[in-house]
């Protein structure tokens, strides 16, 4: 069996300045696992979400590996990562907010085959997944609500075929019931072949998806495990409970 690493980093480092904001000696995330990655403010998720994908807001210091499938991506730009498969769902929920969620799902159509490893989802898959979308295909996206906007940017990524997804925060703005039905997407997903890295601060929908977490605090790692192992691990509890 193969158990190499879909998305890894090895010994991973980011400076602002002086400030060390990341440094994670490892995390892997297996082909068809769900791995949550969480943390309070400052924590260092964003600066790991944009060194994953390349982007150097800032101009931070970076050192270390990122890999794809075994392979080096740490020196490709931005948009050679996407090409290679690793696709972001950003916070704020990218969808085109002239076009209709027909367009906006057209605007990613590629008949090219994915790639080893990825598979492309139709037009008709992604509308059997989101059913919301179906009734909402003649709307414009600036007409779609928080949810079905989230819903559309999956659904967007999805139709490029990811080999690994990457999901920002995307509880951020969303009614409580409408993050579990996301996330719950996600973990269907996940289920059915998908491999993700999903950054979140709300921990507790996190961790009730995930196959393991990892908690972040000040660019390390405070606390990894399954999703069992840290709903009991007290420092948990003190990170998002007010256990003091
Ligand atoms: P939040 O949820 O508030 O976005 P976060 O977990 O995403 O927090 P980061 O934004 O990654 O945390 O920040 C990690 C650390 O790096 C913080 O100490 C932050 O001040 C610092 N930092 C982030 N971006 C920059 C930058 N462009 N210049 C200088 N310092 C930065």
């Amino acid at each position: 069996m193969n158990t190499r690493p879909v998305l890894e980093t090895t010994d991973l480092k980011v400076a602002y300045g002086g400030n060390l904001a990341l440094d994670l000696p490892r995390i892997a995330v297996r082909e068809r696992e769900l791995v949550g990655v969480v943390g309070a403010n400052g924590a260092g998720k964003s600066t790991l979400v944009n060194s994953l994908l390349g982007w150097s807001r800032g101009s931070p210091k970076v050192s270390g590996k990122v890999l794809l499938d075994g392979r080096d991506i740490s020196a490709l730009p931005p948009h050679e990562r996407v090409k290679a498969g690793l696709l972001l769902i950003p916070e704020g929920k990218l969808v085109f907010t002239q076009m209709s969620t027909e367009e906006n799902l057209a605007s990613t159509a590629d008949d090219a085959p994915a790639g080893q490893g990825r598979r492309r989802y139709s037009t008709d898959e992604v509308y059997a997944l989101f059913p919301r979308l179906y009734e909402r295909r003649h709307h414009l996206g600036s007409q779609l609500s928080g949810g079905e906007r989230q819903m559309l940017g999956i659904a967007r990524a999805l139709r490029l075929g990811p080999r690994a997804l990457l999901l920002d925060e995307p509880s951020i703005g969303l009614a409580p019931r409408l993050v579990s039905t996301v996330l719950e997407t996600v973990r269907s997903l996940v289920d059915s072949g998908l491999t993700v890295l999903l950054v979140e601060q709300n921990v507790h929908a996190a961790i009730e998806v995930v196959d393991r977490l990892i908690l972040l605090e000040r660019g390390r790692i405070l606390a990894e495990g399954t999703a069992s192992e840290m709903r009991d691990d007290p420092r948990i509890a003190e990170a998002y409970l007010g256990a003091h």
